[in-house]
């Protein structure tokens, strides 16, 4: 028999803690803390379709873009990081410097289903985006029930210039 507790309903569904939307505006290249290495190493993941785009951005040939940019992490492609742990495509007070070309782990951040699992996994996240329970920039529900569902995230929510969220490997 199931029970509730913080995270799910009686029938042990997870509970949807963000019902009432969440607040959340990205602060901007300004900011950027999300692609830099400020927070330590991170990964930003990437498929062949995401590495050709950003190939083509650049207007470099695929494999001279994937042998320049591309690493594995645990098996799975990541984009190469800076040695300070930036993102290779960051540049300090300017962002993303491949931004219509950024992959889609970068257009959702921070609308993850690992952050948003629980209203704690959200507020750890605040820690490192400062942009998260930015008071009055409320992201309802139904948006975020779209980003779970990838159907969301194309254009991101995100400001011009910024930014990411880069996964711990
Ligand atoms: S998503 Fe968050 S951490 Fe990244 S630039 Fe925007 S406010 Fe900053
Ligand atoms: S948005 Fe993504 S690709 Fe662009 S700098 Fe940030 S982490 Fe890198």
């Amino acid at each position: 028999m199931s029970s509730s507790d913080e995270n799910h309903l009686h029938d042990g569904r997870p509970r949807e803690w963000y019902g009432d939307g969440v607040e959340f505006r990205c602060l901007g290249p300004e900011c950027g803390e999300c692609c830099s290495g400020k927070h330590g190493p991170g990964a930003v993941w990437v498929d062949p379709a995401e590495m050709q785009a950003i190939a083509e951005a650049l207007r470099m040939p695929f494999e001279t873009f994937t042998s320049k940019f591309v690493r594995l992490v645990d098996g799975r492609y990541s984009l190469v990081e800076k040695p300070n742990f930036d993102c290779a495509f960051y540049e300090a007070g300017k962002g993303c410097t491949v931004y219509n070309a950024r992959p889609r782990q970068c257009r959702t951040f921070p609308f993850w289903g690992r952050i948003l699992r629980s209203r704690r996994s959200w507020e750890e996240s605040g820690r490192c985006c400062p942009g998260i329970n930015e008071p009055g920039a409320v992201v309802p529900a139904e948006e975020i029930r779209n980003y779970l569902a990838g159907k969301a995230g194309e254009e991101g929510r995100q400001a011009k210039g910024g930014q990411a969220g880069r996964s711990q490997p």
